[in-house]
C-alpha cells in the first residue's frame, strides 16, 4: 500500500455489473476513487458507461467489507485467522468424504468471479475433492438459451459481436429489459435506430424503456412466446418467405421441422398469445424485408418451465430465415452478471469441463487426469438446483458458496434457506456478510474486482483483462488464492503465483481457448472465443460452417409448455426484472450511496386499471401472497404494465424480495428456475 500512498494512478478494469462487459480508466488516489473515464478503445462500450459502471463502486471501501475469517460460534459469529478457518474447513470436509464419499459435498462458484476464479473452483471440486457437484448462477438465468443454441448451432453464445447488433437492419427484443438490464447495449440500438433507422420490435409483458421506441410493441400472455415465434415462422416458411438456399447449404432437418410446425398456425397463436394475427403478419413481414435481423432475448424467455424450447424457437426461426452468418444477424441472448458467460466456459457445471467438454466423455476426461495428474469422477454431478433438494433429502451435507447470494436469488427462497439451515457444514465466501451468511459455518472475506487481476467473458463471447486498482482490503484476499490455499489443504500442490498462470494452464488443456493469453489480452486488447493457438479468435461465430460433424445446422422441432398454474386464488401475475440503478439482489448498490439516495427500495408497478378496481394508490403498502411465501412493498400505480399484469423489480434482499414467492418449478431441460411463472394474491395494509 505505501508504493501507492498519496500517487494519482491510473488502471484499467471491467465493470462488475453486467454482461455488457464496458472497460475504463479508473483514477484513484489512495484507496479514493476520483473518477471512472470509459476510453475509445472499449471494445463493446468506447466512450459510453451506464450509471451504474460510472458511479457504482463505493461498495468496494464500505466499512461493512469483510476484512477477517469469521467463525460460528452458537449463534454468533468470532473473527478467525485464515490458518484457523482452514483447518475446520480440513476437518469438515475430510469427516463428510469419509462419512458420505466426495459426492456428500458441493461447490458453487459466482459469475461475479473471473474465469480464473471459476476454473480452479471446479478444479479443486474433481480433482482434489473427486466430485462433479459445481455449479454456477447462470443456471438461474441463461443455460436455457445456451441449451437451444447447443441444439440448433451448436455454440451456445452471441452470434457476433455488440457492435453488430448496430449494423442490423431489423433488432427484434424479446423479454428484456435491455434500457435497464444491458444500458450500454442500448444505446447502441437507439443511435443505430437514429443514423440508419434500425427497425425495432419488441416484444414483452410490460412497456418497458425499449418499448416506447420500437417500431412494433407487441405484449403477448406470459410465457407464450414459443407460440407466436412457431407461428410466424410457420407463416414466413408457408409464404415461401423462408431463405431455401441458405437451408439447402447450412441447415439440416427441414421437413420434420416444418412438419413440426403444423399445430403453430396464426387461429391458434392468436388464441394462446393473444398476438392478433396482424401483429403476426407484420412481425413476419419485416423479417422478410429485412436483409439482417438480430434477435436479443432475456430472462423473460429463459426463466419459464418451456425456456431452453422457447429458445430453440427463436433460434429456428433465424436459420430458416437465413439470419446466421452475417454481421448484424443472428441470435444475442443477453448475460446477466459481468462474468455469467465466463462461469460456464471455465468449467464450473456438473457435466462439463471448460469449453464444454463433457465430463462423461473418456478422451476429454483422460487429457485432464493427464494435465491434473489424478484421477477424475466419471458422472455428472449436481446442478445448483438439484443440490437444494439433494440437501433436504440428506443427501448433501457440506456446500462451499462463492460469491452468491443464495438463499435470496435462488427461487423459492423459503425452501431454500430451510435447505442451507439443514447443512453439517456451510462455507460461504464472499465480500460482505451476506444474508445468506448468516447459516454459514465459516465466513471467508475476498476481494471484489477491483482488488484483483484476472479476466472476463462478457455477452459477445469477449476475454478482457481486469488490472488491480487496489490492494485487497484487510486481510481478505482473492478467490483464486483463497480455493488454491483449500486445495493445497488436501495435498494438491498448486503454486499459481498470479491468474496469468491459471489461464496458461486452462489454454494448455482446453482446445477452446488455446490461443488466450495474458499477452494478447494487454490493455485494451481482447479475444473472442473460440480462440485458435495462433492466437485467431472469433468475432462472427459461424462463418462457413456450424460446429457439428457435417458442419450444418440442426433445426429442432419443440411443443408448448404452458405457464405454471398457481391456482385461482392467485389471481395476480407478478412479472419481475431489473431497475437500472440496482444491481440484482443489490448487495453490491445499496452499499453505494449515490445511488440508494435516488432509489432507496423497490415498489411494486400496478396497472391503472387494477389500481381503482383495489384502491391502490402511490405509496400503499401491500402484502403480496403466493403459496409458498409472501412480500410486503409499497405500489406505484403505472400503464407500463396492464390488467392483473405486476411488476415486480428483484433489488432487495427484505421483505420485497420476489424469491419468497417464486416457486421450485423449474425449465424441464436445464433445471432454471421459472422464475417468471408467479402469481400472488394482493392485500392492502397500509394506505399513504
Ligand atoms: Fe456497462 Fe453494464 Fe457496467 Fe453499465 S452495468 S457500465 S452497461 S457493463
Amino acid at each position: 500500500a505505501s508504493m501507492r500512498e498519496n500517487r494519482i494512478e491510473k488502471t484499467k478494469t471491467v465493470c462488475t455489473y453486467c454482461g455488457v462487459g464496458c472497460a475504463f480508466d479508473v483514477w484513484t488516489k489512495d484507496r479514493q476513487v476520483l473518477k471512472v473515464e470509459p476510453q475509445t478503445e472499449a471494445p463493446a462500450n468506447g466512450i459510453s458507461t451506464c450509471v451504474k459502471g460510472k458511479f457504482g463502486w463505493d461498495f468496494v471501501n464500505s466499512e461493512e467489507r469483510l476484512e477477517k475469517p469469521l467463525i460460528r460460534e452458537g449463534d454468533a459469529f468470532r473473527e478467525a485467522e485464515w490458518d484457523e478457518a482452514y483447518d475446520l474447513i480440513e476437518r469438515k470436509f475430510n469427516e463428510e468424504k469419509e462419512k458420505n464419499g466426495p459426492d456428500g459435498l458441493a461447490f458453487i462458484t459466482s459469475s461475479k468471479c473471473t474465469n480464473e476464479d471459476s476454473y480452479v473452483m471446479q478444479k479443486l471440486s474433481r480433482a482434489v475433492i473427486g466430485t462433479n457437484n459445481v455449479d454456477n448462477c447462470s443456471r438461474y438465468c441463461q443455460s436455457p438459451a445456451t441449451m437451444g443454441l447447443w441444439r440448433t448451432v451448436g455454440y451456445g453464445g452471441d452470434s457476433g459481436s455488440i457492435t453488430d447488433i448496430e449494423k442490423a437492419e431489423l433488432v427484434i427484443i424479446a423479454g428484456s429489459n435491455t434500457d435497464e438490464s444491458h444500458p450500454v447495449l442500448a444505446t447502441r440500438v437507439k443511435r443505430a435506430q437514429k443514423l440508419h433507422g434500425q427497425k425495432v420490435i419488441v416484444s414483452d409483458l410490460r412497456k418497458n424503456g425499449m418499448a416506447d421506441r420500437a417500431d412494433q410493441f407487441v405484449q403477448p400472455a406470459g410465457g407464450t412466446d414459443l407460440v407466436w415465434v412457431s407461428a410466424v415462422t410457420k407463416y414466413m416458411i408457408d409464404q415461401g418467405w423462408h431463405d431455401q438456399s441458405f437451408v439447402d447449404e447450412h441447415v439440416n432437418y427441414f421437413e420434420e421441422f416444418k412438419e413440426s410446425l403444423e399445430p403453430y398456425t396464426l387461429e391458434y397463436a392468436e388464441k394462446v398469445s393473444g398476438l392478433t394475427k396482424e401483429e403476426m403478419i407484420e412481425i413476419a413481414t419485416s423479417i422478410y424485408h429485412a436483409e439482417t435481423t438480430c434477435f436479443l432475448w432475456a430472462m423473460g424467455i429463459t426463466q419459464h418451465g418451456g425456456g431452453s424450447d422457447t429458445s430453440t424457437a427463436i433460434s429456428n426461426l433465424m436459420l430458416v430465415t437465413g439470419n446466421y452468418m452475417k454481421p448484424g444477424a443472428g441470435t444475442y441472448p443477453l448475460r446477466g452478471h459481468n462474468n455469467v458467460q465466463g462461469a460456464s466456459d471455465f468449467g464450473s457445471m456438473p457435466d462439463r469441463f471448460p469449453g464444454y467438454e463433457y465430463v462423461t466423455d473418456d478422451d476429454v476426461r483422460a487429457r485432464y487426469e493427464k494435465g491434473w495428474g489424478v484421477e477424475l469422477p466419471t458422472e455428472k454431478g449436481l446442478n445448483n438446483h438439484e443440490m437444494v433438494d439433494a440437501i433436504h433429502d440428506g443427501n448433501l451435507n457440506v456446500l462451499y458458496l462463492k460469491g452468491e447470494e443464495m438463499g435470496i436469488v435462488d427461487s423459492n427462497a423459503n425452501y431454500v434457506q430451510s435447505a442451507l439451515e439443514k447443512l453439517d457444514f456451510f462455507v460461504v465466501q464472499d465480500i460482505f456478510f451476506s444474508k445468506t451468511a448468516e447459516q454459514a459455518d465459516v465466513v471467508l472475506p475476498a476481494s471484489p474486482s477491483f482488488e484483483k487481476e484476472g479476466t472476463f467473458v462478457n455477452t459477445e463471447r469477449r476475454f478482457q483483462r481486469l488490472y488491480q486498482v487496489f490492494d485487497p482490503l484487510g486481510d481478505s484476499k482473492p478467490d483464486w488464492q483463497i480455493i488454491m490455499e483449500i486445495a493445497n489443504r488436501f495435498g494438491a500442490d498448486w503454486n499459481y503465483g498470479n491468474p496469468g498462470e491459471i489461464m496458461d494452464e486452462v489454454a494448455s488443456l482446453c482446445p477452446m481457448f488455446a490461443g488466450v493469453s495474458y499477452d494478447r489480452l494487454e490493455g485494451y486488447d481482447s479475444l473472442q472465443w473460440p480462440v485458435a493457438e495462433d492466437g485467431t479468435d472469433t468475432p462472427l461465430l459461424f462463418e462457413k460452417e456450424f460446429p457439428f460433424p457435417d458442419g450444418k445446422a440442426r433445426l429442432y422441432p419443440v411443443d408448448w409448455t404452458p405457464p405454471l398454474d398457481m391456482g385461482e386464488e392467485y389471481d395476480l401475475h407478478v412479472n419481475n426484472g431489473r431497475l437500472l440503478e440496482h444491481f440484482h439482489e443489490g448487495n453490491l448498490t445499496y452499499k453505494v450511496p449515490g445511488i440508494t439516495k435516488k432509489t432507496p427500495s423497490v415498489f411494486l408497478e400496478v396497472s391503472p386499471e387494477l389500481a381503482e378496481e383495489r384502491g391502490v394508490e402511490d405509496g400503499t403498502l401491500v402484502r403480496l401472497t403466493s403459496p409458498h411465501g409472501h412480500v410486503k412493498v409499497p405500489c406505484v400505480v403505472t400503464d407500463r404494465v396492464k390488467g392483473k399484469e405486476l411488476y415486480l423489480p428483484m433489488n432487495d434482499t427484505g421483505e420485497g424480495a420476489i424469491n419468497y414467492l417464486t416457486s421450485s418449478h423449474a425449465d424441464k431441460d436445464t433445471d432454471t428456475p421459472a422464475y417468471k411463472e408467479v402469481s400472488a394474491k394482493m392485500e392492502i395494509l397500509e394506505q399513504k
